[in-house]
């Protein structure tokens, strides 16, 4: 595989880059692995790529029924944070910003990684109060969290409509928050899992499960079967669906998450922008388009593609922060199905089938724990118990009444 460098680049351009070796082979799937994961997504790869290079074990298939990044992990807003209200998710989504920090490097792979701050709004009393309550949170979390005044955020934010009918009463920021590219995140994240000795196998569908005395012991797929030591599930909007397949029932709901971007223009927003309350959030892509995106289509759906009156009430909603991008057209948009689980927190680690491993319900927030949860669930699916980070999150929370709803508890979304 060729090594991305300066050095490399001017020598391949002498020979007007002739030489350059695909990123990764789409290969066809052997009859057997020690682990297969289902779903080409940032999960399914990030755990791929740390199961090979952390857990020494790289005889990994990864299968994809449509396109790597294809699903939620290439339509994405991009935006990565760490302050999280629980201990037990700071913990959790601090370690996959910090290896996000470093995972260009790693993957020999530029992520654009640009950690320009991420800036949440209040827009009433009650919503400083509890902002602050969030901050210190967030601070005795050891997090970088800090209070702005509308004055410091109009400096920070020059376009911002302070007055607007829900006027901006102050903000909270995370400097180390920002945004990274999506594609590149599959894309490096496949390019190094690969390199590392795991196949990826795209237009492969898992179609069902092959399950003997209570474990699972192979999978068929569109492309015939396969037998496996273990299996890893991180197909998102799709979980419900496959978990049918080992006659498992999760409390997950598919619904259909929208975003769109406006033509590209100079650049006039250097940080990430949320407004819970008017449910917004916006940033400037490295393009220079702004992009957009808030709630999702409030109906259950496995359809990548939202209705009309999302895209209107984003569009207002930017507007009502933003007047001044009234001028500009929208270029762009698109949906992915988020797996929402009932306290807005994944369900990470075993099942109640042996060797089969779920990574799912990362909802409208998952992008930023990718490393993370690839990171943690190659630990879990390698030594068959529970990473500490993520012992929280398992399947068992909601029998146990042990939730971690951080929506309720922060208001802060994405
Ligand atoms: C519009 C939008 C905006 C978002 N914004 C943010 C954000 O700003 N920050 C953030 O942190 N998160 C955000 N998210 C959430 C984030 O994108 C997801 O949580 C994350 O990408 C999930 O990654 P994944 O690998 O689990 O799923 P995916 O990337 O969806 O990958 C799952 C893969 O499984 C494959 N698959 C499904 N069924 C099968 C099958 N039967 N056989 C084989 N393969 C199968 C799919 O084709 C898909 O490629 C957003 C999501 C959307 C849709």
């Amino acid at each position: 595989m060729s090594h991305y460098s300066f050095f490399n680049i001017a020598k391949k351009a002498i020979g007007g880059h002739q030489s350059w070796q695909p990123a990764w082979r789409n290969v066809a799937p052997k009859k057997h692995y020690d682990v297969v994961i289902i779903g080409g997504g940032g999960h399914g790869l990030a755990t791929a790529y740390y199961l090979a290079t952390r857990q020494g074990i790289s005889n990994v298939a990864v299968i994809e029924k449509g396109w790597v990044g294809g699903g939620n992990t290439g339509r994405n807003t991009q935006v990565v944070r760490s302050n999280y209200f629980y201990p037990e998710s700071a913990a959790f989504y601090d370690h996959s910003l910090k290896l996000y920090e470093n995972l260009s490097h790693e993957l020999n792979f530029n992520l654009m990684l640009s950690q320009r701050g991420q800036l949440s709004l209040a827009h009433n009393e009650h919503e400083l109060e509890m902002m602050r309550r969030t901050g210190n949170a967030i601070l005795l979390n050891g997090i970088d969290a800090y209070e702005l005044s509308p004055a410091e955020i109009k400096k920070r934010v020059p376009l911002i409509n302070l007055n607007a009918r829900y006027p901006v009463m102050g903000g909270l920021l995370q400097p180390r928050g920002g945004i990274v590219r999506h594609d590149a995140v599959a894309w490096g994240l496949a390019r190094g899992a690969y390199n590392a000795g795991v196949d990826i196998i795209e237009n492969c569908s898992l179609t069902g499960m092959d399950i003997n005395d209570g474990g699972i012991t192979g999978i068929q797929t569109s492309l015939g079967s396969i037998s496996a030591e273990k299996v890893g599930v991180a197909v998102a909007g799709h979980s419900s669906e496959v978990a049918r397949m080992a006659g498992l029932q999760l409390p997950i709901t598919s619904m259909s998450l929208q975003a769109m971007v406006t033509e590209p223009i100079k650049p006039v927003l250097d940080v990430s922008v949320i407004s819970p309350s008017i449910h917004m959030y916006t940033s400037q892509s490295d393009r220079g388009e702004i992009v957009l995106g808030g709630g999702a289509d409030v109906y259950n759906s496995y359809a990548q593609r939202g209705s009309l009156p999302a895209i209107e009430n984003n569009v207002a909603a930017l507007l009502e922060l933003f007047p001044r991008f009234s001028r500009l057209k929208l270029m762009r948009q698109w949906a992915g199905v988020v797996d929402m689980s009932p306290d807005t927190s994944p369900i990470i680690g075993k099942t109640p089938v042996d060797n089969l491993f779920i990574n799912c319900g990362w909802g409208t927030g998952g992008f930023k724990a990718i490393p993370g949860g690839g990171d943690t669930f190659a630990h879990t699916i390698a030594h068959n118990k529970p990473h500490p980070l993520i012992e929280a999150f398992d399947w068992w929370r909601f029998e146990r009444g042990a939730l971690i709803d951080e929506s309720a508890a922060s208001g802060v979304a994405h």
